[in-house]
């Protein structure tokens, strides 16, 4: 039985009061979760016994970090259902975008071109595809939402059926809406309709929450950001289909040391290894150990049941907070529609960053914003949403202290 209270205990710096008598509760995870406490000590571990250089030593220490890196990035592979080769460990979800920009983005399309996207992206999947647009001359279109809450799939399979579609980048998880996309539904869209086209997800809020298998999702690219899934920031990851590595359609975009085969004043050839030649530079090792750590002690809660907590979670927030009076939650409803991770709510009298403060008072942390989500906030008309995000440690009893300081915000606004 997956018992979160238990869980919890794994995690040090939840357990401390932010204000005077008041714990902390932490709803704040889709920004960032917490880290476990082994996660922290194996990368303690690293530095105080194994530091060195990767790849680059003979010596004890360096073939110590070499090995700890390889293995570390065959777990993380793993986790996702990549090969290893088909990993690339970047700082985060916004650096594994910007590298498929400029890594196959500048070499593969041109002017006229069409980059499909989608109006609930995070900035991260959308301003890296206005940009590339600018240098290539390609045309970017935004698939609009149905209801302020899902992709709306008929004009999705509009837009992919348009000539010259090459890139359709779509995220598996809303951060602002919770919304789960039928990512399955939406690439047999596109592999049926535009053949050459290739798929980016941004997995960054799906990884954390629920299983992911990179080669059964059948997409070409696939973004996360180890700091959402229980790892250290600083890490990340760039998925990308081996054929594409394996061609040169997708080519390094960082040079430098550690990913040439041979250098003259001029000229250089690179590594003909996959990993080598996306590895530009020093690696952050110990970050890569502590994600593997974190996709064990992930694996060890088995994913399965990470998702059924986490859509229970979601089902309690929304019954519980349906009772406060001018609060709406936005996104799909969970009885209709999948999602997770997530509740963002408006309210009609309370600004949404005095909502965040006041619950702060009462030692609930929660986001308020636009969540790097503007388009989709400008398109439904809210100014902010304040945002409550769970994780494998959140409890019921956090969305119970939750609803409960909504009783100061009633007090100071008189409601
Ligand atoms: N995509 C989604 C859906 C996200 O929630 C986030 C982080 N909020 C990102 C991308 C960007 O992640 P990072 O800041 O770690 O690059």
């Amino acid at each position: 039985m997956y018992d979160p209270k238990q869980v919890k205990k794994n995690f040090p710096v939840l357990d401390q009061e932010v204000h005077p008598g008041k714990p902390l509760v932490y709803l704040d995870s889709a920004a960032t979760s917490q880290k476990p406490k082994k996660v922290i000590e194996v990368m303690a571990h690293y530095y105080l016994n194994d530091n060195a250089n990767v790849h680059r030593g003979v010596h004890v220490l360096s073939d110590r970090a070499t090995d700890a890196w390889d293995r570390a990035k065959e777990t993380v592979a793993q986790f996702v259902g990549a090969e290893k080769d088909e990993l690339i460990f970047t700082r985060n979800t916004t650096e594994a975008t910007n590298g498929i920009a400029y890594g196959w983005g500048d070499h593969n399309l041109g002017k006229g071109d069409v980059i499909v996207t989608t109006l609930m992206e995070h900035h991260a999947n959308l301003v890296v595809w206005q940009e590339l647009c600018k240098r290539t001359g390609a045309n970017l279109e935004v698939v609009g939402l149905k209801d302020e809450a899902t992709i709306d799939l008929e004009e999705f399979a509009k837009i992919v059926k348009k000539p010259d579609v090459k890139l359709v980048a779509f995220v598996h998880v809303s951060n602002s809406l919770g919304t789960v996309n039928p990512v399955k539904e939406m690439v047999s869209l596109v592999r049926k309709h535009a053949k050459e086209a290739r798929i980016v997800l941004d997995a960054a809020q799906s990884v954390p929450h629920l299983p992911v298998d990179f080669h059964e999702l059948d997409v070409d690219f696939l973004c996360f950001s180890g700091h959402k899934m229980l790892g250290p920031m600083g890490i990340g990851g760039l998925v990308v289909k081996k054929e594409l590595l394996k061609s040169g359609e997708m080519q390094p975009w960082l040079f430098g040391g550690g990913m040439i085969g041979n250098v003259g004043e001029q000229q250089a050839s690179y590594a003909d290894d996959l990993t080598d030649l996306f590895t530009a530079g020093t690696p952050d090792v110990a970050s890569a150990i502590g994600l593997a750590e974190a996709c064990k002690f992930l694996d060890n809660l088995g994913m399965e049941d990470v998702m059924k907590h986490d859509f229970e979670l979601v089902e309690y927030a929304f019954k519980q907070l349906s009772g406060i009076k001018g609060l709406e939650i936005v996104g799909p409803r969970p009885e209709k529609y999948n999602r997770l991770g997530s509740v963002a709510f408006v309210h009609d009298t309370v600004h949404a960053h005095d909502l965040a403060q006041i619950l702060d008072s009462e030692g609930v942390a929660v986001r308020s914003g636009h969540h790097c989500t503007m388009p989709l906030h400008k398109a439904c008309g809210w100014q902010a949403t304040t945002r409550a995000s769970f994780n494998v440690y959140s409890t019921k009893e956090d969305i119970d202290a939750l609803v409960k300081a909504f009783d100061k915000v009633a007090k100071i606004f008189k409601l």
